[in-house]
């Protein structure tokens, strides 16, 4: 029995399904119907239908599309800004000289660069940690700019209302969460569920605890998700200053601590902060590059996970990273907990295959439809090339994946079942002309905020 929608299979590729039994098929096969998985197993049991499309995947590694949990879009018009200022100058010197000088085009055409980035690293879902909103309409238009490449997305829509940093898009209380409520009422699951909104109180100290209690509440009421960046060198000086307590025990106190939210960084965590987000079920998001970057230390990653605590990868925003590479985050990753523990045994490449897949689903609220490879799932998913001169030769997949290779070797990505990219080419965009308007745009914005 078909539905009618088309119908497309994978043939004769390594198919790696980050399944609860971490199951291959290889060679495999994987049948797409509409937008989503509905039969894959081994090639022996495949049996040709001439109504199907067959795509030959000989040599080629099939994984589940890579789930980034944090960026800020906005940050492509601004890489690498401030480079090497401590994080309170980075925030006064370089971010607030921009972010209230952006535009409702300048937020459109970001996203679509972040889109284009995210697809040919091989990234199929992404959170937007959408904050700055100095005019109307910025969260729509970065929605567009997401959608017109058509990445799974989440818009977290930022919520700043008082503290000294980022002052020019400071907003009024109700003004924020009544736009949250917007975007909620007209964007969450549209698109047959592409787009999802959750909201994101900024930080401890830029969002008041009556906003941050609204935010709580508005989450719940509409079973969405919230992140905040948390336990941070700067949020657990600033929670010091104000609460004298740690921002993960404010958190606690606030109630906003449950499964549906995501704290993002925790570089800084306390034995108590561990065991309350454990017992929260929250999760966190773990982003490597732009903790180094910073100069702020690195997760505890072993430690979290050892207590059950889902950890999902991010690449924070191209100001502080410089880019949204989850294939590069998935390295670092495993390379700084090896440093760390002086110990090259402390985690695999298929442990951090799965933090970049279902344990980013997870922290999405989006494990029962995205993160791994098995019917009935949406069809997100990335065919890997590995017949390149930096993966040549190999044998395990997921090292070659997660060690060798380089967003080059992303050469099929699709989304929802739709196939976004075919040998690296975006059939609908014209990429060539994106990039240089954004180059000029992201010329004229730093020309504009005097950082020229
Ligand atoms: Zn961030």
């Amino acid at each position: 029995m078909t539905t009618g929608a088309p119908r497309t299979c994978l043939i004769n590729g390594h198919i790696v399904t980050v399944d609860p039994d971490d199951t291959d098929f290889a060679p495999g096969y994987l049948l797409i119907e509409g937008s989503r998985i509905v039969a894959l197993g081994p090639m022996a049991d495949y049996r040709h239908a001439d109504d199907v499309d067959e795509l030959d995947c000989t040599g080629k590694f099939i994984f589940p599309g890579l789930v980034n949990t944090h960026t800020h879009s906005f940050q492509t018009l601004i890489r690498g800004v401030g480079e090497g200022l401590p994080v309170w100058e980075w925030f006064s010197q370089a971010l607030d000289a921009v972010v209230g000088n952006l535009t409702v085009d300048d937020a459109e055409r970001s996203a679509q660069v972040s889109a284009l980035e995210a697809i040919r690293s091989g990234t199929t879902c992404i959170l937007d940690y959408n904050y700055p909103h100095p005019r109307p309409g910025m969260a729509d238009a970065a929605i567009r700019g997401f959608r017109s490449v058509g990445i799974r997305m989440i818009l977290a829509r930022g919520i700043i209302d008082c503290g000294d940093v980022h002052s020019t898009i400071i907003n009024d209380t109700d003004a924020e969460l009544e736009d949250c409520q917007r975007l909620i009422n007209w964007h969450h699951k549209s698109d047959d569920d592409t787009v999802r909104v959750w909201v994101a109180p900024y930080t401890i100290f830029s969002t008041s605890r009556t906003a941050f209690s609204r935010a709580v509440h508005l989450a719940r009421a509409h079973g969405t998700g919230i992140t905040i960046h948390a336990a941070t060198p700067s949020t657990l000086e600033a929670a010091h200053e104000l609460f004298g307590s740690t921002d993960i025990a404010y958190e606690k106190e606030l109630g906003a601590l449950g499964s549906n939210m995501l704290l993002v960084h925790c570089t800084h965590l306390s034995p108590v902060d561990i065991t309350t987000i454990a017992e929260s079920e929250a999760c966190v998001s773990h982003n490597p590059a732009s903790n180094a970057y910073l100069g702020e230390g690195t997760t505890p990653v072993i430690d979290l996970m050892s207590r059950g605590i889902v950890v999902g990868l991010g690449t924070d925003g191209p100001a502080s990273n410089n880019n949204q590479d989850m294939i590069a985050v998935m390295k670092l990753t495993a390379l700084l907990q090896k440093l760390v523990h002086q110990d090259p045994g402390v985690i695999s490449a298929r442990t951090v295959l799965r933090m970049a897949t279902m344990g980013g689903a997870t922290c999405l609220g989006w494990s029962d439809e995205i993160g791994s490879l098995e019917v009935g799932k949406r069809a997100d998913l990335i065919i890997v090339n590995p017949w390149l001169p930096n993966t040549v030769t190999f044998g395990d997949p997921v090292a070659s994946l997660v060690y060798s290779a380089t967003q080059e070797n992303v050469e099929t990505v699709v989304v929802n079942g739709r196939f976004i990219m075919k040998d690296r080419l975006f059939a609908e965009l014209d990429v060539a002309d994106i990039l240089a308007c954004a180059q000029l745009e992201g010329t004229a914005l730093r020309n504009r905020s005097g950082l020229a």
